[in-house]
C-alpha cells in the first residue's frame, strides 16, 4: 500500500534522509565538546526519529503492523532501562545496545541471504499464508535482485554484525559481573583464527552462489561463535577498547546492509557510527599504548609469570591532617577515578578545590583517558559540577608536573595510578600508561578500604612511603576535608 503518491513520496523521503544525515553529522560535531554534547545527542536523536518516520512511507514497505509493534517494544524497553540506568552502569548499557545494533544488521543480512537462496531455488517454499512466514519477510525486504557487490556487502555486513552482536553480549555480561573477567585456554588464538577463517570461507561460498539454508546457518553459527570466543579472553584494562571497537563494527555492518537495501539513512548513520567508533578505538588504544591487533589477539592481561611482591604497609591519615597538608601546599593535583563516580563526589570535590584556590593553592584536575567506566566519564562528572575546563589536564600534559606537585589527591582511582603498569611485566595492566602520581611529594588516596580496581589487582602506590590513605566513601571523605579546611586558619 502506498501512503503517498509516488512522485511526492520519493522526493520527500530522500529529503528527509538528507536532513537526517545532516542532523547526525552536526550532532556528532557538537558531541566533541562537553559544552555542546547534550545538544548534540538531541540533534542526532531528532535525525534518527526523522529517518525512521520517513522509512514508513517507502512505497515498497510491507508489514507495517509488525514494524510498529517492534518499534513500540524496543522504544519502551530502551526508555525504561535508559531512565533507570546508573551512570556507573553506562558501559554495559552501551555494550548491550551496541550488540542490538549489530544483531539487527546481521538479521537484515540473514533475511537477504535467505531470499537470495530462495531465488536460486535452493530452499523449499513454505506453503503458509501467515504474515509471519519467513519467505514473506525475505521477499518483501529484498530488492528485486542482488548484484555481486551487494551480495558481498550483505555477507560482510552479516559477518561483522553477528560478531559484534555476540561479542558485545559477552562484554555486557563481563561488565555486569555475570561472567569471569577473562577466560583463557591453551591454543585459544589458533582456535579463534580457525573460526574466523571458517566463517570467511562460508561467506565466500555464499557470495559465489552456493547459498543454501544449511550453509547460511553454518555461516551465522561460525560468526556468532567467533564473536563469543574473541571476547572471552579479553579482560582487565582492555575492555574500553573492545567496546568501542564493537561500536565501530556495528556502524560498518549497518552501513553495508544499508547499501544492500538501498537505504541512504542506514548508509550514512552506519558510516558516521563506524568512523566515530574507529577514531575512538584508535584514540583509546593509543592511550593504552596498545595496537588494536594486540588487544584482540595479543596477551595483554595474560602475561603470566610471577607477580612483583609489594612491600610496606598502607598508612592511614585522618581528614583534619590531610586538609592541613593541602591547605599549606603550593600545588595540588586532584586525580578522580571510578570511585568518584560511585560516590557521586564531584560537587563536594569542586567545593573543596574552590576553598583551596581561595587560599592561593594552585589546583588542577588530572584525567586519565580510561578513568571511570566509559570514555570521558570523568570529564562529564567534572563538567556537571562546574569545574572550569582550564583546570582540567590530560595525562600527557600533567605527568611532567607531578614532580613539582606538593600533594596529589587521588579520589576513587586505582588502576590508572598503579605504578605496577610500568614496573611489573607480569601485571595484567603492564604497558598501560598511567598518571605518575607517585612522583608527587605527598599522595593522599581516598577509597573505602582495600578494594581492588577494575583489573582486580593490588596497587603499589597505596604502599609507597609518600602515600597516606584516607579511608571512607568518596563523598563523605571529601566532606570531611571541606569541614576541616574551613577550620584551618587563613
Ligand atoms: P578502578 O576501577 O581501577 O578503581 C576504582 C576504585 O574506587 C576502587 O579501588 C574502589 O576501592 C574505589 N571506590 C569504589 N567505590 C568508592 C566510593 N564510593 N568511594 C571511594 N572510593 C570508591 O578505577 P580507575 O578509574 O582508576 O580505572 C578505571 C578502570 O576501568 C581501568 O582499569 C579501565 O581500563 C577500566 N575500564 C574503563 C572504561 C572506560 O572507558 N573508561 C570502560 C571499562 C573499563 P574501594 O572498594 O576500596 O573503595
Amino acid at each position: 500500500m502506498n501512503w503517498l503518491p509516488d512522485f511526492i513520496g520519493h522526493g520527500a523521503i530522500k529529503a528527509c534522509y538528507f536532513i537526517a544525515a545532516l542532523l547526525f553529522i552536526l550532532g556528532l560535531k557538537r558531541m566533541s565538546s562537553p559544552r555542546t554534547a547534550r545538544g548534540g545527542i538531541v540533534w542526532a536523536g531528532y535525525g534518527m526519529l526523522l529517518a525512521v518516520l520517513a522509512t514508513f512511507f517507502l512505497p515498497d514497505m510491507h508489514n507495517r503492523g509488525l514494524i510498529v509493534a517492534a518499534v513500540l517494544i524496543g522504544v519502551s524497553a530502551a526508555w525504561w532501562t535508559g531512565r533507570r540506568v546508573a551512570m556507573t552502569a553506562m558501559p554495559q548499557m552501551v555494550a548491550l545496545y551496541n550488540g542490538m545494533g549489530g544483531g539487527a544488521a546481521a538479521a537484515i543480512g540473514a533475511v537477504e541471504l535467505i531470499g537470495y537462496a530462495r531465488g536460486l531455488g535452493m530452499l523449499h517454499a513454505v506453503p503458509d499464508t501467515s504474515p509471519l512466514r519467513p519467505e514473506a519477510w525475505a521477499v518483501n525486504a529484498l530488492p528485486p535482485a542482488l548484484s555481486p557487490v551487494e551480495l558481498t556487502l550483505g555477507v560482510l555486513g552479516a559477518l561483522i554484525g553477528a560478531v559484534s552482536f555476540s561479542g558485545s553480549l559477552v562484554a555486557f555480561a563481563k561488565l555486569q559481573g555475570w561472567m569471569d573477567r577473562r577466560f583463557v585456554f591453551a591454543g585459544q588464538r589458533a582456535v579463534n583464527m580457525l573460526l574466523l577463517a571458517a566463517a570467511v570461507v562460508a561467506g565466500f561460498m555464499l557470495v559465489l552462489g552456493q547459498a543454501s539454508l544449511p550453509l547460511i546457518l553454518v555461516f551465522f553459527a561460525l560468526a556468532l561463535l567467533f564473536g563469543l570466543m574473541m571476547t572471552l579472553p579479553i579482560g582487565g584494562a582492555d575492555m574500553p577498547v573492545v567496546i568501542s571497537l564493537y561500536n565501530a563494527f556495528t556502524g560498518l555492518a549497518v552501513s553495508f546492509e544499508g547499501f544492500v537495501l538501498g537505504n541512504e539513512a542506514m548508509i550514512i548513520a552506519g558510516m558516521v557510527v563506524g568512523a566515530a567508533g574507529t577514531l575512538l578505538t584508535q584514540l583509546m588504544a593509543k592511550a593504552m599504548n596498545r595496537s588494536i591487533g594486540n588487544v584482540l589477539f595479543g596477551s595483554f592481561g595474560a602475561a603470566g609469570g610471577e607477580a612483583q611482591a609489594i612491600t610496606g604497609a598502607q598508612k592511614p591519615i585522618d581528614g583534619a591532617d590531610a586538609a592541613v597538608m593541602m591547605a599549606y601546599a603550593e600545588r595540588v593535583v586532584i586525580v578522580p577515578g571510578y570511585g568518584l563516580a560511585v560516590a557521586q563526589a564531584q560537587h563536594k570535590v569542586w567545593e573543596f578545590a574552590q576553598l583551596l584556590i581561595k587560599r592561593g593553592v594552585k589546583v588542577k584536575f588530572a584525567i586519565h583517558p580510561v578513568a571511570g567506566r566509559m570514555p570521558g566519564h570523568m570529564n562529564v562528572l567534572l563538567a556537571e559540577a562546574g569545574v572550569p575546563y582550564d583546570l582540567i589536564a590530560d595525562m600527557d600534559d600533567i605527568n611532567p608536573e607531578f614532580a613539582t606537585t606538593d600533594v596529589a589527591l587521588v579520589i576513587g582511582a586505582n588502576d590508572v595510578v598503579n605504578p605496577l603498569a610500568k614496573t611489573d611485566p607480569a601485571s595484567p595492566i603492564y604497558g598501560m600508561p598511567i598518571l605518575d602520581v607517585s612522583n608527587a611529594k605527598q599522595v593522599i588516596v581516598i577509597k573505602r578500604g582495600r578494594g581492588t580496581g577494575f583489573a582486580g589487582i593490588e596497587n603499589a602506590l597505596f604502599y609507597a612511603d609518600n602515600t597516606r590513605m584516607l579511608y571512607g566513601d568518596g563523598q563523605a571523605a571529601v566532606g570531611e576535608l571541606v569541614t576541616a579546611l574551613k577550620d584551618v586558619d587563613g
